[in-house]
């Protein structure tokens, strides 16, 4: 059975270029870019092509990016970097709707005498600026909000909150992971000090991420050890892994708005064709100011777990929240935080495309759904008779 796969935001295939490029550094250039000799030194310059690759896309300069292991590594460091760096500052402000790499971070300032704001959203996932901007004070380090969310696909206006924070003299990081080859940005127009990426969302493999750090931004090291990434994070580079996220970011550089309003256009398509054909679904999420790729919809009456089994039968993958909140059987607390009933928020299934699906795959989705919607509510006992 042909593999469907419309879990995107979890994970992404890595691209076959990507996978070329990075095929030599195993077993031919396994060289340690630190070492003296020009058979590791020759690493060095891959690595210098990989950021320059990088800072294109992210429209910064090669210098502002850091490599990392991960999305997680890369906010941990951003929010305990600017933390350290400002000791007499002691109120940071975030969202109610961050991935926990952000989220669980903060909530574990409260532990050392930080204050923590979350600020709210409404019923579509939107953040309250004014909230946010009477939050802001000489007290707070540091305001970190998402750039995209993961569960919904909501855009938050980072440019607008990177001024808002600029103007208060507070420094501004956005988890990026999500938006990253899905939105168009130039750093080098922006207010925006930090921001996290990670390379598995963009068609690099697990495992690589990058925080990037603008010039003149204070921060302390948060990995100590080795004079790695000039000394801003030690530990041996993932050499293979970040010649990769540099491939994926040229890869995802190229036609960014065509590729995405394709996969726009797909996610319409199923999105419209599944709101139309089974009753009692809604959407979550701000429907014009979301990823294009992503569509999270909630069904009445059902589990969204029971959904996914009977997608997976069909060899289609979603995902009923985030990669990492899934096992749990709580609500996502991303719908929760957007007041989206407790009952909705069970059934909900998150579709989260990519520049390889196909039309096909859509409409096969579209076939399948309302018989699996109509079969579980036949078993259903909350269904009103
Ligand atoms: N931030 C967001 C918005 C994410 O969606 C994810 C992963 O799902 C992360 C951070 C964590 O990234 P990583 O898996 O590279 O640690």
């Amino acid at each position: 059975m042909k593999t469907i796969y419309f879990d995107n935001n979890a994970t992404t295939k890595v691209a076959e270029e990507v996978l070329e490029e990075m095929r030599p550094l195993f077993c031919e250039l396994y060289g340690n870019p630190s070492s003296m000799h020009t058979f590791g030194g020759q690493i060095g310059r891959r690595i210098r092509k990989a950021r320059e690759q990088v800072a294109a896309l992210l429209g910064c300069d090669p210098s502002e990016v850091i490599f990392t292991s991960c999305g997680t590594e890369s906010d941990n460091a951003a929010i305990k970097g600017t933390l350290a760096a400002l000791p007499d500052k002691r109120k940071v402000i975030t969202s109610r709707v961050e991935h926990p790499a952000v989220l669980q971070v903060c909530r574990s300032l409260e532990n050392h005498g930080y204050t923590v704001v979350e600020i709210p959203v409404d019923k579509h996932g939107r953040l309250d600026l004014d909230e946010l901007e009477r939050q802001i004070d000489d007290d707070t380090a540091l305001v970190t909000v998402m750039y995209a969310n993961n569960e919904t696909g909501v855009v938050f206006p980072v440019e607008k909150i990177a001024e808002m924070t600029a103007g208060k003299a507070a420094a501004f990081h956005t988890d990026a992971v999500q938006a990253i080859g899905k939105i168009p940005l130039n750093l080098a127009k922006s207010r925006i000090d930090l921001l996290s990426i990670s390379g598995h969302k963009l068609h690099a493999p697990k495992g690589v991420g990058v925080l990037y750090v603008r010039k003149g931004t204070r921060l302390q090291p948060f990995m100590l050890g080795g004079h790695q990434e000039a000394g801003r994070r030690a530990g041996t580079e993932n050499v293979p892994s970040i010649i990769g996220l540099g491939k994926a970011c040229e890869l995802a550089g190229k036609n960014i708005k065509q590729e995405n309003q394709r996969v726009k256009c797909l996610r319409d398509k199923l999105e419209t064709a599944i709101l139309a054909k089974c009753p009692d679904c809604r959407l979550n999420g701000d429907k014009d100011n979301r990823l294009p790729n992503t569509s999270n919809i909630s069904f009445e009456y059902i589990e969204g777990e029971a959904i996914l089994l009977m997608l997976d039968k069909f060899g289609i993958c979603a995902s009923s929240g985030s990669a990492c909140t899934s096992g749990s059987l709580e609500p996502s607390h991303v719908l929760r935080a957007m007041g989206v009933p407790f009952t909705a928020a069970h059934g909900s299934i998150r579709f989260s495309l990519s520049r390889y699906n196909t039309e096909e795959e859509v409409d096969y989705t579209i076939e399948k759904m309302p018989e699996i919607v109509n079969k579980l509510r036949e078993l259903s006992p909350f269904v009103p008779k």
